[in-house]
């Protein structure tokens, strides 16, 4: 019995005992065969290899029975070395197999086979040794496929000595750096390295030397043509088989593509933020010399243009010039001595035409460079050879002017720049457009300003003789008629006079001039002089008054205050044409008094509420009621000013709560004590 780990040997193969025990342990794997071809005997070595143990008497030609040509194709039986053997009768030549063993590996095998012949002469057999060259085979392949991926590479892999020489060179180094194999391996690297780094090469040499490994270095190598080519390089120390460092390899990768979209990128980010921030700026300016010194200024560094100016459109077909307005890279003065540009073919597509015009090279423009007397340009004209002019054109399609670029180089305008001019140029003729609005509008307003500053005064002197006629008019003795009439036209008078008092106070306020007059007062006082007044004077409304128990003192202009509280008190009755009464409260709360107005009247809408404050708003359903909306401006001026606050609660059809807040005015004094 053989063990489990011993392969089993079978047959005799009619050999003499010492020389089948000599054959059962050689390390050679062999086996026989007789006439017929039947395996007649195998030695361990051909059982491991095969990995199986055949059947004596039973299979024919090989242990093995998957075969296959060395490049994989199957062998057909008839092809086997040994039964190609006995076919022909004479020894064959050795020849490479592969064969598959039950465990599924693969190994490949030299078969040795030799005919046996009997005394007679007569072919009695093959004695058949096999060689497992599968290790030998696996590294031949490993070192083809390595060298089939370093030769496919696209990236450089060079390989060098200690001393920097080169020792490979692959089609990607090629490719990269232009040399061909021929022309660098025996030279030194330092072929590749430009002047100026050489001494990144000691640094290198000097660490692979040391077994440290460079990783993914950003440089600059040198193509055969002298063109630089930014590179990554990897390189890695070489070990001969004793492990001492020999060499190194480099692998070096074309960044080239990259660090350009890199900066592509960059570049990109960049105008986008200019952009951002352009179309901000010039959404926000109202004023147009902003907008267009923007514009310029951001353009011109976002084309990378030498010059950029924006000239308005003030040419006739007269010929009249264009007129600079902005100008961006270039002092002014440059164009202090220079006519503006002329009506010429350059131009005129831009300013008549509504035409982007992009010329690489201005002077060899077929009709503008040969235009007299200095090749279209200007005597003293800084050079322009690249040229970029973009209509800015207004809403109703007229051109507002054009944005020039030049450039002293060549080609340096692109479409992509066009493109971010021609939008930038459309916002900008949005800004202008609503610039141009809101001046117009600016100059009506202040013009609307002007003219009730001048007409409130003017009314106030003839308002004032005509009320004092009336009340020396009123004072005479006169018929129940006639007085009757005087009382309603001073009544009228006084109403007028309240109005025009209200534009004068407008006047003052927005031109700055509303001054105040302080005192400190009691404002408990106040109120309750006020409260009597109205409860004689009006005949529709009752006023219930709740005011605090003690003075209540503030500083503040006395007349204006009460202005104020008169404005609501009159406010409160005119909005609440149902109701019979009005409610006046005064109270303290913390540092600060509170005169709350209430009334049972129309009430407000939110919406309404928002807008309460603004000069001359009036709610929509205030018809039939007089007044010019100027009240409760005024009335949040004059409180705002004495540094208190106006608040206002209301519902809709129900009534109406306006509370003016002022701080108390021992506040007051603590506070500038304080300071
Ligand atoms: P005027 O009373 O002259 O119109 P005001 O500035 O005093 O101007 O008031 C502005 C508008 O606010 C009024 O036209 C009115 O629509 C609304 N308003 C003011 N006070 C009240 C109130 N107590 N109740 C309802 N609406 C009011």
């Amino acid at each position: 019995m053989q063990s489990n780990d011993e392969p089993e040997i079978g047959g005799s193969g009619g050999m003499g005992v010492e020389f089948r025990q000599l054959l059962d342990d050689s390390p050679v794997a062999n086996y026989l065969c007789d006439a017929q071809g039947k395996l007649t005997y195998f030695n361990k070595a051909a059982v491991k290899l095969w990995g199986r143990t055949p059947t004596l008497g039973k299979e024919y030609w090989c242990g093995s029975w998957k075969m296959f040509y060395p490049d994989g194709k199957p062998m057909p039986l008839e092809e086997i070395p040994i039964a190609k053997v006995l076919k022909k009768g004479c020894r064959e030549e050795s020849s490479e197999i592969r064969i598959e063993c039950p465990d599924g590996s693969l190994k490949f095998l030299l078969v040795f086979p030799k005919s046996i012949f009997g005394k007679e002469g007569g072919l009695q057999g093959v004695h058949s040794t096999l060689v497992d060259i599968t290790d030998q085979k696996r590294d031949h392949i490993k070192k083809e496929t390595l060298s089939a991926i370093v030769q496919s590479s696209d990236d450089a892999i060079v390989s060098k000595n200690l001393q920097g020489i080169i020792a490979s060179w692959n089609r990607g180094a090629q490719e990269i750096f232009g040399y061909t194999e021929e022309e660098v391996v025996g030279r030194s690297i330092t072929l590749l390295i430009p002047e100026d780094r050489l001494n990144e090469e000691d640094v290198i040499l000097d660490k692979i030397k040391r077994g440290i490994k460079i990783d993914h270095f950003e440089t600059i190598r040198k193509h055969k043509s002298g063109r630089e080519i930014p590179v990554s390089i990897t390189v890695s120390p070489v070990k001969d088989s004793g492990g001492n460092i020999v060499g190194a390899s480099k692998v070096a990768r074309d960044i080239t593509a990259r660090i350009e979209s890199q900066a592509a990128m960059k570049k990109y980010i960049r105008n986008l933020e200019t952009l951002n921030t352009v179309g901000k700026s010039i959404s926000e300016n109202l004023n147009v010399e902003g907008i267009l010194q923007r514009v310029t200024d951001a353009t011109t560094s976002l084309t990378g243009a030498a010059f950029g100016a924006f000239f308005y459109n003030n040419c006739d077909d007269k010929g009249n010039t264009f007129q600079l307005f902005t100008l961006s890279g270039a002092p002014r003065e440059i164009f202090d001595h220079m006519a503006m540009p002329r009506h010429t073919d350059l131009f005129l597509p831009t300013f008549r035409d509504r035409k982007v015009v992009r010329i690489d090279d201005v002077t060899k423009h077929g009709d503008f460079a040969k235009n007299a007397p200095y090749n279209g340009m200007p005597k003293g004209h800084f050079s322009v050879v690249s040229y970029l002019a973009i209509p800015v054109i207004s809403k109703n399609g007229n051109v507002i002017g054009g944005l020039l670029y030049g450039h002293p180089e060549a080609g340096k305008f692109t479409a992509e720049h066009e493109l971010l001019v021609i939008n930038i140029a459309a916002q900008a003729a949005v800004s202008l457009d609503n610039s141009k609005l809101f001046e117009q509008v600016k100059s009506l307003s202040e013009k609307k300003d002007e003219f009730i500053a001048l007409a409130s005064h003017e009314l106030k002197t003839p308002l004032t003789t005509i009320k004092g006629y009336l009340q020396v008019l009123s004072k005479k003795k006169a018929d129940k008629v006639s007085q009757l009439f005087l009382d309603k036209s001073l009544c009228q008078v006084d109403k007028l006079n309240t109005l025009v008092e209200d534009l004068l106070n407008m006047s003052r306020i927005e031109s700055g001039q509303l001054n105040f007059n302080l005192e400190v007062f009691d404002i408990r006082e106040m109120l309750k002089e006020i409260v009597e007044t109205f409860s004689y004077s009006s005949q529709s409304h009752r006023v219930t008054a709740t005011l605090w128990n003690d003075a209540v003192i503030i500083e503040g202009d006395k007349q204006r205050i009460e202005q104020a509280i008169l404005n609501l008190m009159t406010n409160a009755i005119k909005y609440s044409p149902k109701a019979d009464e009005i409610f006046v409260d005064l109270e303290v709360v913390g540092e600060n008094m509170v005169v709350k107005v209430r009334d049972m009247g129309i009430g407000l809408t939110e919406e309404q509420q928002r807008q309460l404050f603004t000069r001359f708003y009036r709610a929509e359903d205030t018809q039939g009621i007089s007044g010019l909306g100027l009240g409760l401006y005024l009335t949040k001026q004059i409180i705002d000013r004495h540094g208190g606050s106006i608040e206002v609660a209301s519902e809709y059809g129900m009534g109406s709560e306006f509370s003016l807040i002022l701080p108390l005015a021992v506040q007051k004094f603590k506070k500038v004590n304080a300071i």
